[in-house]
């Protein structure tokens, strides 16, 4: 069954009065999971504008589109697979006329009349096609056609909407001369909430789990008087379901316990110092939990005087066949690796270290007796040369494998996390919003630099535009890269310069999805890198949360970031360790702007405040927590609940 739907334009409003509160229009077809890849391939700029248009609904909705960088004609006859959903701009509608006042149309194709196995849109040429944002075609876009937004609508169809005159919606019969309406309404996504929902607004947290694997665990005093110190952080993204979790360490007690219970109700979190003044000790650790939880540690490294000289927030890894990490020894920085067998068979694993031309520079085999795990530099584990830099694959040889890889320059160390070559992982995105980007030098010499590290952990070729907003680095806002094939990267280290310190935000755009993250680095005036931390990108989320801990002398700050086109209101409420409100503050952020604030210098905290930070919005925020202690800093990553 072929269905016709048209968007049609008309130059005069007539004013209706708006009444229901929820009133989409469904067509009563559907597709049978809620995911379809659009193929486009228009050139500039029509490109990019049709991803911010998918990226509308996939930020707002459980439907999510994936972007096929390669044309497609949507007149294609499905009967005749393969079925791909094609864009195209055109003068006929598959050889019939456009109506006369129509710009674009979707056409589906439905098997049974109720499930949906193609769609196509054809763009009528008729029109003269532009792209921004405000009213429609006035002022100096009059007579010109936003083509973004005519995507939006149309893409509405593609999920299965039909047109809604009732309510203000983006699924309107038609669009009139100022006209503001751009994106989803909360009428068009409830609409595809009942069609494919569960009532999940967003997308699913893709770092909750209910299994996590720290493959590196550290506590207590060396030798020399330094000593380490671990925190366990868990939040429970779900409102209403508990959770109960068992933390277990493997290889190492802390005052001679290694296990330890906890039950999480709806939105609750624990930060528990598990620390102790013991001689050094190493081993791994997990957490299993009844319900997905977010959790992460706190590794922190003091000098004997009991100065912490550097702190990493360390990621579960998830057990992979094939997994690997970035090494890059330049700069004065050694990469350890630690891999944790978490099984209860002796398993061998395979490190193997390649180049930056992709040679294989070295290789090792160690055997891992079960529930143990290997910390170490890999310069100790194979012979590499100056200034390495490249990938660092461990493969097991049976079962499966958690790593994690640690950076060392000095005594400042980060986190890089793994990534899954066996699997595309959850974390891999088409798109990445980094809520922080620093660039720059400040008044007393000190310096920020921000490395950019990308992994095609996909069987997709493609290439990736990363983009600044409120920033430019030598002069430049738009960055593109590729082409990588399957499984190549990059370490880029271009985007750094000396002007005077600014800041904004990232985004980050692939024609396939990519592992990606910043390394985020501070400089002395002298050049001695301080601190670094590895910045995750923050799924825009419709409720984000981060764990604040300012004691210890620490302050937590933070970055929001509007990765929208409307203008957002924010509201940043701090809770205490037993639940209270301390206090609240609403921020308005202008389109495609983000703020990075210390969480005291928003809302007046007690001493030592410890607890959860919760920001909700009428825009869905992108988050991140920077929690800095003299000059070591490191990255608090957001729950989206
Ligand atoms: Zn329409």
């Amino acid at each position: 069954m072929r269905k016709l739907v048209l968007f049609v334009l008309i130059l005069a409003s007539a004013a209706s009065v708006l009444q229901p509160a929820l009133a989409y229009v469904l067509t009563g077809a559907k597709w049978s999971s809620p995911a379809t890849s659009m193929y486009v391939s228009l050139g500039a700029p029509w490109d990019d504008a049709f991803i911010t248009a998918m990226n509308r609904w996939n930020q707002s909705t459980p439907f999510q589109f994936t972007y096929a960088p390669q044309s497609w004609d949507p007149c294609s006859n499905p009967n005749n697979p393969p079925r791909h959903n094609g864009v195209k701009f055109s003068d006929t509608l598959c050889g019939d006329s456009f109506g006369n006042s129509t710009l674009a149309v979707t056409e589906t194709w439905t098997m049974g009349g109720s499930t949906i196995v193609q769609a196509g849109i054809l763009f009528n040429t008729k029109y003269t096609w532009d792209v921004y944002d405000g009213p429609w075609s006035t002022s100096t876009y009059a007579g010109k056609s936003d083509f973004r937004r005519v995507a939006v609508h149309e893409l509405g169809h593609v999920m299965g909407l039909d047109h809604e005159d009732s309510v203000p919606a983006i699924m309107a019969t038609a669009v009139s001369t100022g006209g503001v309406i751009v994106a989803p309404t909360s009428d068009d996504i409830a609409g595809i909430n009942a069609m494919y929902g569960s009532g999940t607004p967003v997308p699913g947290s893709p770092t909750a789990n209910t299994y996590h694997v720290f493959p590196q665990f550290a506590d207590g005093r060396a030798g020399d008087g330094s000593y380490y110190r671990t925190t366990l952080m868990v939040s429970n993204p779900s409102s209403s379901a508990a959770s109960n979790c068992t933390f277990q360490l493997y290889g190492l007690t802390v005052n001679g316990q290694g296990t330890y219970t906890f039950t999480f109700a709806g939105s609750g979190w624990t930060i528990l110092p598990i620390n102790s003044d013991q001689t050094l000790q190493s081993g791994y650790a997990t957490l299993q939990c009844s319900a997905p939880v977010e959790a992460q540690l706190l590794y922190s490294f003091y000098s004997a005087a009991g100065t912490k000289v550097s702190e990493a927030t360390v990621f579960s890894s998830p057990p992979a066949g094939m997994l690997q990490v970035l090494g890059d020894n330049r700069g004065g920085s050694q990469i350890a690796i630690a891999i944790a067998n978490d099984s209860n068979a002796a398993t061998p694993y395979t490190i193997t270290a390649f180049d930056n031309a992709g040679n294989q520079v070295g290789s090792v085999t160690r055997t891992l007796s079960p529930r143990t795990n290997l910390a170490a530099f890999v310069s100790e584990l194979i012979s590499l040369p100056a200034n390495y830099y490249g990938q660092v694959v461990v493969t097991s040889g049976g079962g499966t494998a958690s790593l994690i890889g640690i950076r060392f320059t000095g005594a400042a160390f980060t986190t890089i996390p793994a990534v899954n070559r066996s699997a595309l992982a959850p974390t891999a995105s088409t798109y990445h919003v980094f809520p922080q980007f620093a660039d720059g030098r400040a008044g007393d010499g000190s310096y920020y630099r921000t490395t950019v590290m990308i992994v095609n952990s996909s069987s997709s070729s493609g290439s990736c535009t990363l983009r600044l907003y409120g920033l430019t680095v030598n002069g430049s806002n738009v960055f593109n890269y590729g082409t990588f094939s399957p499984g190549t990267w990059t370490i880029i280290t271009s985007i750094s310069s000396m002007q005077n310190l600014t800041s904004g935000y990232a985004t980050l755009r692939c024609g396939m999805p990519v592992e990606a993250q910043l390394l985020y680095s501070f400089y002395l005036a002298s050049g001695t890198k301080i601190s670094e931390a590895t910045v995750f990108s923050s799924p825009p989320s419709g409720t984000a949360q981060v764990l604040a801990d300012n004691r210890d002398g620490s302050s937590l700050a933070i970055a929001v970031a509007n990765d929208s086109d409307q203008s957002a209101t924010y509201t940043i409420t701090a809770y205490g360790s037993s639940g209270d409100r301390v206090g609240a503050v609403s921020r308005t952020l202008s389109a495609r702007t983000n703020l990075a604030a210390f969480l005291s210098d928003l809302i007046s905290l007690p001493p030592n405040h410890y607890g959860p930070v919760v920001v909700t919005g009428n825009g869905a925020p992108s988050l991140i927590g920077i929690r800095f202690t003299g000059g070591a800093f490191t990255t608090i990553p957001e729950t989206m609940r």
